[in-house]
């Protein structure tokens, strides 16, 4: 009997494998394909992301960080700037979702889980007390199971959950080709009045094509992507010839839209792809399901480990949940804005202007780097990320991302609040007391594992004491 068995070894599985076995928790990972697949869907990981790998120490092996000003576009148009909200220098990621998963892999490993390879999810039945899933025609036991096993989650199905939302209008097309005129494509996002043609150029080399179609849906999701149907379709956008040959990773996605309705089923749960999906506007798929591994790992683990309190795992889906529906919002909004009908040109061209309002873009790119995210806690000025510190301590300067990265609850005493550390003694070994001072308003901040500010001694009214308990479960002494 395994305690957490994570179905599906993507990106998303992979680290929360990582944040369950750095709890203590040693899951089984099980996934179908016998070797990773090295083709890489996603290539950008956000500010938000960046802040959460950081706190594990992840962030310097994942790609290559930018800092400062960052050029990105909402619906293909250019303008914002994701630097302005990056919080804490990074702004965004180069990260090639084959190499993340790679890391995720070997963290996972190193710190206990078990990685099984050509393991295929066929079916699971819910006891009260455990779940049995069918792994290869074998019955493997665990009490809760994760599937993080993409969109078309066999767990989701198999555990009843609906996933509903708005289906696709749009046919995309992707592929690796080596164009055979490379400077007769615009490179980059174009727009025409038939769809868009999206072009990464490597003239000596292949070039990633996509195309989006707006006439209809692919009619078959399935089907094999040919060369020519995917040169068919840069012709028929760019309306003249595109040649190409030698193509890799051809595949067809479309843009539905949808959404577990509930990311909890008794001893199941869903994560990443499997609890959402929508068009890849501003690269937030991948970023989400990191974010719903930082959150669920630190909760489940409590909850196998007998120490969480009551509503804790269940604090995943409703935290969780409404971040994934706005993600689904504003890539709908995006798909909207970008109909290639002249008639919506007015529509881009008045929000273009809006984008350049110091407000409105800082908006639009807190929304598409995560970096807006906060969680209602309960406790009026929590529940956003805790912004990293400069601490000075008896043991010499630290800062609050190095003393996250050990995954533990913390209560950081910035004031020689000496009844707020007594309080916090009875949760002693399951939440760390961190004497220090820095420059920050607040005489005291309780951090949950995933860095969110649980409680603030600036909620006046709200007792610590609460806090602990809803978070970390009952006090030792009670
Ligand atoms: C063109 C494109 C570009 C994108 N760009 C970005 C981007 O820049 N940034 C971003 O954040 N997101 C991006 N995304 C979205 C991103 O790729 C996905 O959100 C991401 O792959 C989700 O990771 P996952 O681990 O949840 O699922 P997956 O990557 O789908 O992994 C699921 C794993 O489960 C395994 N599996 C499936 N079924 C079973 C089973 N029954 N039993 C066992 N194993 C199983 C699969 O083999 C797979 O390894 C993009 C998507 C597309 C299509």
């Amino acid at each position: 009997m395994y305690d957490v068995a994570i179905a599906g070894g993507g990106p998303v599985g992979l680290l929360l494998a990582a944040e369950l076995a750095l709890q203590g928790v040693r899951p089984v990972v099980l996934e179908r394909l016998a070797m990773p697949s090295g083709e890489s869907k996603a290539g950008t990981l956000h500010a938000r992301t960046a802040q959460s790998l950081d706190r594990r120490g992840l962030l310097g092996a994942v790609g290559r960080s930018s800092t400062g000003s960052v050029s990105f576009h909402f619906s293909g148009m250019f303008g914002l700037d994701l630097g302005a909200v990056a919080q804490e220098g990074v702004s965004i990621v180069g990260s090639p979702q084959s190499w993340a998963e790679q890391v995720f892999a070997r963290r996972a490993a190193a710190l206990g889980a078990e990685i099984r390879r050509g393991q295929e999810v066929t079916g699971l039945v819910q006891h009260d007390d455990h779940v049995v899933l069918t792994v290869n025609g074998r019955e493997l036991a665990a009490r809760y199971v994760v599937g993080a096993d993409g969109a078309r989650s066999t767990v989701r199905t198999a555990a009843g959950i609906p996933f509903t939302g708005t289906p696709a209008g749009v046919a995309a097309l992707m592929g690796d080709v080596r164009l055979l005129d490379p400077y007769g494509v615009p490179p980059g996002y174009t727009r025409t009045p038939r769809g868009w043609i999206i072009v990464w150029l490597n003239p000596a080399g292949h070039s990633r094509v996509t195309t989006y179609d707006f006439r209809a849906p692919h009619a078959d999701r399935q089907a094999p992507v040919t060369l020519d149907e995917l040169r068919a379709a840069a012709e028929h956008i760019l309306d003249r010839p595109v040649p190409m040959a030698d193509p890799g990773a051809l595949s067809r996605y479309g843009d539905a839209a949808l959404q577990a309705e509930t990311y909890r089923a008794g001893r199941v749960l869903l994560a990443g792809d499997a609890a959402h999906v929508h068009f890849p506007w501003g690269g937030q798929g991948l970023n989400t399901g990191l974010e719903d591994a930082f959150n669920l790992g630190w909760k489940l683990a409590a909850e196998v480990r007998g120490h969480a309190p009551a509503g804790l795992l269940d604090s995943y889906h409703a935290e969780r949940h409404p971040v994934g529906a706005r993600v689904l919002w504003n890539v709908r909004a995006q798909t909207a804005l970008a109909n290639p009908d002249p008639a919506v040109d007015p529509l881009r061209e008045l929000f273009a202007e809006l984008m350049r309002f110091d407000e409105v873009n800082e908006h639009l790119s807190g929304m598409i780097s995560g970096v807006r995210t906060a969680y209602d806690v309960g406790v009026p000025g929590a529940g956003r990320m805790a912004v990293d510190l400069e601490l000075k301590t008896g043991d010499g300067p630290v800062t609050l991302v190095e003393l996250l990265r050990a995954g533990r609850p913390l209560l950081l005493d910035l004031a020689g609040r000496d009844d707020l550390v007594a309080e916090a003694a009875g949760w002693a070994g399951r939440v760390d007391v961190v004497r220090a001072s820095a420059a920050h308003p607040a005489d005291a901040l309780l951090i949950r594992p995933d860095g969110y500010v649980a409680w603030t001694s600036e909620a006046t009214g709200h007792p610590l004491r609460a806090a602990l308990e809803r978070w970390f479960g009952e006090c030792d002494a009670a």
